[in-house]
Order: C-alpha cells, then sequence, then structure tokens
C-alpha cells in the first residue's frame, strides 16, 4: 500500500524525575518522586522508586511515612516547561510536523525523512533518542507506526522493550490481538464496556467490524478508530501551538510562613512569570485569581473580574494584594501561593483602550516589551516589579 505514513509518539520516562536527576546528577540511578503543586502527593517516580512499592498518587505523607529511603522533591514546573520545550525544538529539527500532545510526549511525522538522512526509520528514531541524551540527558521512548493510534500502542510497548517499539504493517494483525479494546487510545471505559457487550475483545476483533455496524452500534469515533488501527493514518498531525485556556503559576515554600512581605513577594514572582507567559501568546486576561494554602492544606482562593483586560504587571500586582489582602490572616501558616490568570483576550484594540491616554498607554507595552527582551538576554527574572 502506498501513502503509509511513519508516525514517531517520542514520550519523554519518568519526565519530571529524568529532569530532576539531569540538573542533579547524584540522584540518578536512586529512588526519587515528584510532587504535586503543594507537595500533596506522588505524581513522578523514579524507576528505583516504583520498584520500592511508591504508587502513582499516593499522599506524601504517607509515603515518606512508608519509604523513608526516598528523596522526595516539589515540582518544578517552570523547570519541566524549559527542558520540554527544549525537546520539542529537538523534534522540530527532524521534522517539521511536530504535535505537542502533552508536556513530555509528541507525535512527530518522519514521512520521507529516510530520504534525507539515508537511513531506516528505526536508525531514525535511535538517532532522535540519543540526540535528546546529548543535549537534554532525558531518557525518552518511542513507539513507531503508520498513523497516531498505533504509534501510541507502540510507545507503551517502547517502555519495556529498550525504548524503542515499532508496529509496522506487517505486525498489525499480531500487535491487535494482544490489545484489549480498553488498551487502544482513544477508547474510554463506557465505549470498551460497549465493545465488550456486543463481544468485540481486542483491537484485532474491532477491525473486522464493518464501518456501518461500528457506526450504528457504537460512534463514529470507533469508525476512525478501525482504520487507525489498520495503519491508515485518518487522525492528521497538528502542529499548531495551542495556546492555553488559563495560565497559573503556584510553588510551595521551603518553610511554612505567615511573614505577610515574604508571602507578597513571593505572590509577586509568580505574577511576573505569568505575565511574560500572558505576553508570550500575545493575550491579556480579565480575570485574576489568587491562592493561598495553608500548612494544612487548605486552599483559600479570590477571584476578580476586570472590566478591562491586561496583561501588565503592576496592574495585576495591584488587584492580586487587594485580593491578598481579603484572605491572609498573621496567625495562619501558609504553605503556597499562586496566581491564576484566564478569560483570555487577543485583541490588540482592547489592550490599547486599558489606559485614558494612549501615550501612557504607549509607554507601558514599551516597558513591558522591554523587560521581555531583556529577560531573554540575561535569563529569567534578571528583572522584576521592586516590592
Ligand atoms: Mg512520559
Amino acid at each position: 500500500m502506498t501513502n503509509r505514513r511513519i508516525i514517531a509518539l517520542v514520550d519523554c520516562d519518568s519526565f519530571f524525575v529524568s529532569v530532576e536527576q539531569a540538573e542533579n546528577p547524584e540522584l540518578k540511578n536512586k529512588p526519587v518522586c515528584v510532587l504535586s503543586n503543594n507537595d500533596g502527593c506522588v505524581v513522578a517516580r523514579s524507576r528505583e522508586a516504583k520498584k520500592m512499592g511508591i504508587t502513582m498518587g499516593m499522599p506524601y505523607f504517607m509515603a515518606k511515612r512508608e519509604f523513608k529511603d526516598c528523596t522526595y522533591l516539589s515540582g518544578n514546573h517552570e523547570l519541566y516547561e524549559n527542558y520540554s520545550k527544549k525537546i520539542m525544538n529537538i523534534l522540530k529539527n527532524f521534522s517539521p510536523d511536530v504535535e505537542v500532545y502533552s508536556i513530555d510526549e509528541a507525535f512527530v511525522d518522519l514521512t520521507g525523512v529516510r530520504r534525507l538522512y539515508k537511513k531506516n526509520y528505526a536508525d531514525i528514531a535511535r538517532m532522535i533518542k540519543s540526540k535528546i541524551m546529548e543535549e537534554v540527558d532525558i531518557p525518552v521512548s518511542i513507539g513507531l507506526a503508520p498513523s497516531k493510534t498505533l504509534a501510541k500502542l507502540a510507545s507503551d510497548k517502547a517502555k519495556n522493550t529498550g525504548g524503542l517499539y515499532i508496529i509496522g504493517s506487517r505486525k498489525i494483525f499480531k500487535e491487535l490481538k494482544n490489545t484489549k479494546v480498553d488498551e487502544i487510545w482513544g477508547i474510554g471505559n463506557n465505549t470498551a464496556s460497549l465493545l465488550r457487550k456486543f463481544g468485540v475483545l481486542n483491537g484485532y476483533e474491532l477491525i473486522f467490524q464493518t464501518d456501518e455496524w461500528l457506526k450504528s452500534k457504537i460512534n463514529i469515533t470507533a469508525v476512525e478508530l478501525k482504520h487507525e488501527l489498520m495503519g491508515e493514518t485518518i487522525l492528521k498531525i497538528d502542529s499548531k501551538e495551542k495556546i492555553p485556556k488559563s495560565i497559573q503559576h503556584t510553588s510551595s515554600f521551603k518553610n511554612f510562613s505567615s511573614d505577610k512581605n515574604f508571602i507578597i513577594n513571593s505572590l509577586n514572582y509568580h505574577i511576573h512569570r505569568a505575565c511574560s507567559r500572558l505576553r508570550e501568546i500575545g493575550a491579556s486576561c480579565y480575570s485574576v485569581t489568587v491562592l493561598l494554602r495553608t500548612k494544612d492544606f487548605k486552599l483559600y482562593k479570590e477571584k476578580r473580574i476586570l472590566s478591562v483586560p491586561t496583561n501588565f504587571e503592576l496592574e495585576i500586582s495591584a488587584v492580586a494584594k487587594e485580593l491578598f489582602e481579603k484572605m491572609y490572616e498573621t496567625t495562619v501558616l501558609y504553605r503556597s501561593s499562586g496566581i491564576v490568570l484566564d478569560k483570555f483576550s487577543f485583541k490588540k484594540e482592547e489592550q490599547l483602550y486599558l489606559f485614558d491616554n494612549s501615550e501612557i498607554s504607549d509607554k507601558k507595552n514599551k516597558l513591558a516589551k522591554s523587560i521581555d527582551n531583556i529577560e531573554k538576554k540575561y535569563g529569567k527574572n534578571s528583572i522584576k516589579t521592586g516590592y
């Protein structure tokens, strides 16, 4: 069959932990866990931590009581995002058709790239793996197949087969016989149980149903999936950058604190990061939410809807400070602070009307731009709002 495409799903292994290990090599080959935003639970585990018996989502207090020999780290999402960007850029050097599927996963359309490198696709996948290892020190698993759905299946298997797994056309039937319907990407619990009810238990049985039957008894998605599983490309690689619906920036303090200035400082730092991300995507926001979490994990939130959207740090910190004052109590110990910006506007005019005087508006925009430029040159947080 012609027109077959070659899709790779590149998936970083234990991504958050791998980033921490790349930054601190003394953590390599040791039990390490990364915790969720407010140190609530385990969200990433090294191989050694998995072996110990630490499970995904296990509450931190429980894990540290039962598994004392493991290193637990607060998540540093900004760092993970930086690594993610670097990895995605490496992938874009191999092919322009890269779909960033999540922070640590991407589909890459490699069709035709073989001619460029004069290598077979397996060797190109190995090249990708070693390039990422060389440049950012992150291990990845790669699934290679003629469709996204099969590539996803292959990448799941790659985790246990040295990091590369290929489902070529000739292997499809054999693979699908060994794949239960609920293991197929895109089949949820409800669809899986419906399929089972009709006696369709694995991928192989699924592709032998007619399109009409699948459409009438299951749904139209099942028809698409059937063809994807047969190795036809139905789901295209979507390389457009996804614009987020909201931007959130939070982190836990090193030590619990009631110190008002300290907490406001931390909040301003989050605002600083969130605003530069907002400008990066060319948006301003209507909604500002301040988050405070106490030592006992109680979460307080205050939200303000602005009449005019903004992406300007000084304005957002002024609003955030008022919201903070509403929640803050001198006698309470806090463990983290954060900011959420959402309800975005992408209209340039609206941002200009923000200020009565367009000259001031111009100056503000210029100031924000210079801050971003300085940061590009000298690194993040080389400039911040003074408090
Ligand atoms: Mg992963």
